[in-house]
Order: C-alpha cells, then structure tokens, then sequence
C-alpha cells in the first residue's frame, strides 16, 4: 500500500500552499467561523485568484472549467484552504451543487451553471431543511407544482446558510404529494430575486447570518429542475456525500491543533511551560491521535473517489470522527487554558486571535451535514448492513 502522492501533485501541493501563504496573511485569516463583510469579499477574492490559476476547480472536467485532474488534486487544494484559513465561500456552489449538476444536469444545465461556479462568480445556498423537516428531511412539506413551462414554488425553508450572499438557491421540493415520501420529491435551483422569495435573517453560533425562507407562489422555470422529476430524494442523498466528503474542515481544525502545540511549548502557567505538564502533554498527545485518524478516514473519502466509487457510509465515518474530534480538542484546549481559553478575539488576554474560543463555540453543535445520530444511523445500517 502506498500512501504517497506523485511528483507531480507534491508539486500542486507546495505551489499552492505557497501561493496562500503570500496572499492569505494572518490578519486576513479567518481563525474560525464569524463572517464579516471583509472577510466574505477577501475570501472572494482569493477563490477568483485561485480560479485565474485553473486551481478552483481542478478536479472539473475541462469543458466546465476545471484542471483536469481528479479528487486528489481536488482535496490537495481543499486542504491547504483549510489549513491556510482561507475565508470560506462559495462551498455550497463548489461542493454540492457543481458535483450535482455534473452528475445529475442536462448538458445545457452543466453549461449555464457550472462555467460560472468555477469563475468564482456564483454563490449558492442550500434549501433544504424546513420548519417541519430536518433529519427527517424525506417528510418535507414544501411544494413545487407545474403549471405550463412553470414550476410554482410554495413553503418555507430553515437554516439557508449564505442566504444573503447567494444567487441561487438550490432546493428539495415534494412534486408528488401522492406518491410515497421519498419518491415525491424533485431538485430545483431558483433565482433568489425571483418574485415571492424573502429572507429572514437567523444568526447562527458563529456569527454567521443564515435565513428563514419563504416562498409564496414563486415562478421557476421548468428548465430548472434538476435530474429526474420525483427522484429528488435520491440525487440529493448523493449531493449530501459529496459535502460530507471534504478535507477543509479537518484541515482548518489541524491548523488550530498545531498552532495550539507552538503556544504550549511557549506559554508558562506556574512557572513551568504547559508542554512540561505530564497531564497537558497526555492530552495533546491523544488529540493528535484523533487528528491523524481523522486526516486518513477523509484521504480514504477522497481515494475512493478517485477510483470512481461514491463514498457513502465512509464519507459519514469521516464527517462523524470529525465532529466528534472537534469538539474533544477544543474541549481539551479549554481545559488546558483555563480561563484565559475563554476570552473572545482582540482583548489584550486573548490567546491565538481567540481561535480557542470560536471554534469552540462553533463545535458546540453537532448537527451540520446530519447530525451524529443520523450519521451513525447511515453507518449502522449501510456500513454495517443493520436492518433499519
Ligand atoms: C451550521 C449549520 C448550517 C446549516 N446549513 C444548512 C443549509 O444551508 N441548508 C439547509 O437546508 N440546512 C442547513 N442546516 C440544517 C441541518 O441540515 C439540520 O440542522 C439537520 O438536518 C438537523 O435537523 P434539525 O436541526 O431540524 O434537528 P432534528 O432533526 O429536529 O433533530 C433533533 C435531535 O433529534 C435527533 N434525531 C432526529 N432523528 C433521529 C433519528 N432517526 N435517530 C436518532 N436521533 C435522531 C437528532 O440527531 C438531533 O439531536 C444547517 C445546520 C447547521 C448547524
């Protein structure tokens, strides 16, 4: 078995950390996940650098806009985003819906909505969730209902992270009330500015805006359904792997880990450096084994990708090991820092730019992507083969 990439992606690999290192200086570093105006447009920027460079997108197939080469490269640059703190934009375009459309669109449809998603110029949000429906996604209320080369769209959707950034809105609507849950249900993507569509704002723990939001008999056309019609529930399973599969959210969190081990080995509490702690050194030492099994179970995710396969309980092992591991480091960090692990960025005691703090605050909950339960629901039953 041979865990090493070629010459060529070690290549890929240095030149971009290099690249982000020069145009991702620490005071724009997004240390966790609070979400200014500054940062959103920084982020931005550096996603339209990186789409100049043909690396954006470079596991795409050329004629979308891509590299071309394939999911390695793809999480080579996922990962050193997330371990150069990159703010983050744009995922749900890149992650969720470009795979989608690639997988599931008519060719007009892969050519009107992914050239401008690997020019960094589309922002998507995901619509999903509702007030009635959330692991249970299959019971979802929200109606689509064909009229001529219409569909009208009616309901209201819950937690639309990038509600406010976003273009488009790419959504779950049932199309068939009659038929049974699952199989009732069709993938859409709407123009936010379509009339009958409002946002309501909802802060989330991090700082970040996501929206309530209300359709009331808006018009899409029908060229915007996406795959088969009532076979939404089945290509948006496929669409949640692929935003369960990503390397940046570990990458992120191993950055903070490392920067954490530095700040050890030279902040003294009692006169004694907490790398001198035989309780603090046992800590760190157990968090860095879940860290590494974390960076595997996801290089796993992304090797199976590579070979052709759709990683489905696999990506949940990972994404499960994840949450799961966030929150056990920060957790850790919090107990090893004391007090001062709980002072928010820029007061003169705050530690790491209060990156203890915020991704503390952010691991908090346990529900993103499918929440623990539901994922080792998927692992019991498709990774185990356990009946339902
Ligand atoms: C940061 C963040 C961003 C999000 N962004 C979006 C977004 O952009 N678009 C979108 O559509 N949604 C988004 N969501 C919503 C997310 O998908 C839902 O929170 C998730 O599906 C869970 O739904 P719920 O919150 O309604 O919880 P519920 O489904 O009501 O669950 C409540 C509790 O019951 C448990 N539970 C439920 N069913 C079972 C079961 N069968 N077995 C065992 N336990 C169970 C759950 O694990 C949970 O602990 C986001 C959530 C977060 C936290």
């Amino acid at each position: 078995m041979n865990f090493e990439l070629t010459e060529e992606q070690k290549k890929f690999r240095s030149d971009i950390r290099s690249f982000l290192e020069e145009e991702v200086p620490p005071e724009h570093q997004a240390v966790f996940g609070v979400e200014s105006e500054e940062d959103y447009r920084f982020g931005r920027s550096i996603q339209r650098k990186l789409a100049d460079n043909g690396w954006l997108t470079i596991g795409w197939p050329t004629e979308y806009g891509g590299g071309p080469k394939g999911p390695i490269e793809q999480s080579i640059f996922s990962e050193a985003m997330g371990y150069g703190r990159v703010p983050r934009t744009g995922t749900t375009a890149l992650n969720i819906v470009g795979p989608a459309v690639m997988y599931f669109g008519t060719p007009e449809q892969k050519e009107k909505y992914l050239p401008p998603i690997a020019r960094a110029e589309a922002e998507y949000c995901q619509g999903f969730s509702e007030p009635n429906a959330g692991s249970d996604l299959g019971s979802l209320e929200f109606r689509a209902v064909r009229d001529g080369d219409e569909n009208v769209l009616n309901g209201s959707k819950m937690f639309t992270s990038w509600a406010f950034r976003a273009q488009y809105i790419y959504l779950l609507a049932r199309t068939d009330p009659d038929a049974p849950k699952h199989r009732g249900i069709s993938l859409f993507i709407a123009d936010v500015k379509t009339p009958g569509i409002s946002f309501r704002p909802l802060p989330y723990i991090n700082g970040s805006m996501a929206a309530q939001t209300y359709f009331d008999d808006a018009r899409i056309p029908s060229s915007a359904l996406i795959g088969e019609e009532n076979r939404g529930w089945y290509h948006a399973m496929a669409t949640l792997d692929f935003e369960r599969s990503g390397l940046e959210r570990y990458a992120s969190v191993q950055r903070t880990f490392d920067d954490f081990v530095e700040l050890c080995k030279t902040t003294k509490y009692n006169g004694k450096l907490l790398s001198e702690n035989p309780i603090a050194r046992h800590k760190l030492a157990k968090i860095k084994v879940g860290m590494e099994i974390w960076r595997l179970l996801c290089w796993k995710v992304a090797w199976m990708q590579s070979t052709g396969a759709v990683p489905n309980a696999e990506a949940s092992v990972a994404f499960l090991h994840g949450t799961v591991q966030r929150l056990e480091f920060t957790q850790t960090a919090m107990e090893i820092l004391g007090l001062y692990g709980t002072l928010m960025h820029d007061p003169k005691w705050s530690l790491m730019r209060g990156a203890i703090e915020g991704i503390h605050r952010e691991s908090m909950h346990l529900h993103g992507a499918g929440t623990t339960e539901i994922h080792r629901n998927i692992i019991a039953q498709r990774g185990l083969g356990l009946p339902r």
